[in-house]
């Protein structure tokens, strides 16, 4: 009882109060049901019997030591994705950042560990169930905002990466990646909290974790937005211990 205390009050001082605690061992267990696949559509690689895992081997071979945008001169590293092949959760992020440059790792810096509250204390499901990508996979110098003509070199990847998965919902998280899946021009503001649909599959468009970061009070919509995916998918909300 004592740690479970100790566990609500540091996760109610992480979200001030937004952001709920699953009780120990209620997390739910997330499988890829059939339907799915329904309202997916075909893709290229289908044909084949490649697992997920395989088809997005085959697109880090594709990507290789990638020179087709001019980020490939200030890289470090070129930040794949990581997480479940067989997913039904897909994060979809802006860019990699200083610490995800330097490590190759998707959402690792401190916007990185409030994202992985976000699906672990918040959602109540391990980092490792979900499926984490950019959309571009290098980062731009000083963290400025993606150019048009990266995004237009890089997001194929990505779009390959999201077939070979084949989740049930993306969450985008910011306006870069909300903008860029749905390609309009809605402020992210306007567009978190409602669910869209990109190649088939929903997208629930949020605020991006760095965002959060420097505007806490945001933290609130961001938890309605995850309980509108939850729900969507059949899955626990979370809720108080008492
Ligand atoms: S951002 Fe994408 S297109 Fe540009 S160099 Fe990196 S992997 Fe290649």
């Amino acid at each position: 009882m004592r740690d479970q205390i100790i566990d609500i009050l540091k996760h109610e001082a992480l979200w001030a109060g937004d952001f709920l605690v699953l009780p120990e061992g209620s997390q739910p267990t997330v499988e890829k049901t059939p339907a799915c696949a329904m309202h997916l559509p075909t893709h290229s690689v289908e044909a084949d019997a490649d697992s997920p895992e395989q088809i997005l081997d085959t697109i880090r071979e594709e990507i290789g030591d990638c020179k087709r945008c001019p980020l490939f001169n200030t890289r470090a590293n070129i930040v794949f994705g990581e997480g479940n092949p067989n997913a039904i959760i897909m994060f979809v992020g802006e860019a990699p950042g200083a610490v995800e440059d330097r490590t190759g790792k998707p959402f690792v810096g401190p916007a990185g560990r409030l994202f992985t509250d976000i699906v672990e204390k918040g959602m109540g499901l391990k980092r490792s169930d979900v499926y984490i990508a950019n959309i571009l996979k290098c980062r731009p110098p000083g963290n400025r905002d993606p150019l048009p003509d990266e995004i237009a070199e890089c997001i194929g990847f990505l779009k390959e990466q999201i077939l070979a998965i084949r989740p049930e919902v993306i969450i985008a998280l910011g306006r870069i990646a909300a903008q860029n899946l749905l390609e309009i021009k809605t402020p992210i503001s306007r567009l978190r909290g409602n669910l869209k649909e990109f190649m088939g599959i929903k997208v629930m468009p949020t605020y991006h974790p760095s965002y959060l970061l420097q505007n806490p009070s945001k933290k609130r919509d961001v938890w309605e937005d995850i309980k509108k995916v939850l729900k969507y998918l059949g899955l626990p909300i979370p809720q108080p211990q008492r």
